[in-house]
């Protein structure tokens, strides 16, 4: 019987094109999230290795980071969720939300874990954490009508409040 460590499944080029891939583990251990290879759109669901090469990550990008949600997830543009919240205010909901913090490249940095969103307007996401976050996240918020949305947020702001950090974070796009 094989163990683990020999099912993982290493994929260095893209099955489909042959580009060259950042090394992407199926059956590993590491978070998996949904890549695409840029070169012909094959996605695949893997995590990143941390030996992958840092001049191989433009060849993929990351199209969902929370993968548990990725059959009933929409990806909005920043502009149609402005429009969207515009049309349908939302009061003020405090909900668990996963995020993770993302590098300038917006691939994960660290590990997963849960915020508390506080508010959602159209032009942003307010958040409470244990810790103050700066920088830019993935979050992945549910919106009636909509469900689960996946959002690219920069923090502008952050404030301690108690024992707590309240951090302001507008949405952007990926370029
Ligand atoms: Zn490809």
């Amino acid at each position: 019987m094989q163990s683990v460590a020999e099912r993982d499944f290493q994929i260095t080029q893209c099955v489909t094109c042959d580009q060259p891939l950042p090394t992407l583990v199926v059956g590993g251990s590491g978070p998996t999230r949904e890549w695409e290879c840029r070169n012909c759109g094959a996605t695949y669901l893997a995590s990143l290795a941390p030996s992958a090469p840092d001049h191989l990550r433009a060849a993929v990008k990351l199209s969902h980071y929370f993968l548990e949600y990725r059959a009933v997830e929409s990806t909005l543009c920043a502009k149609d969720l402005e429009r969207e919240l515009r049309r349908h205010p939302r009061r003020p909901v405090m909900m668990c939300v996963p995020a993770v913090e993302l590098d300038d490249e917006l691939f994960p940095a660290g590990e997963d874990f849960t915020v508390i969103s506080r508010n959602l307007s159209s032009s942003g996401i307010a958040i409470v954490h244990t810790h103050p976050l700066e920088g830019k996240l993935a979050v992945l918020i549910e919106l009636p009508e909509i469900g689960h949305v996946q959002l690219l947020v920069n923090i502008v702001r952050c404030k301690k409040v108690g024992q707590l950090y309240e951090m302001g974070g507008a949405f952007f796009d990926r370029r």
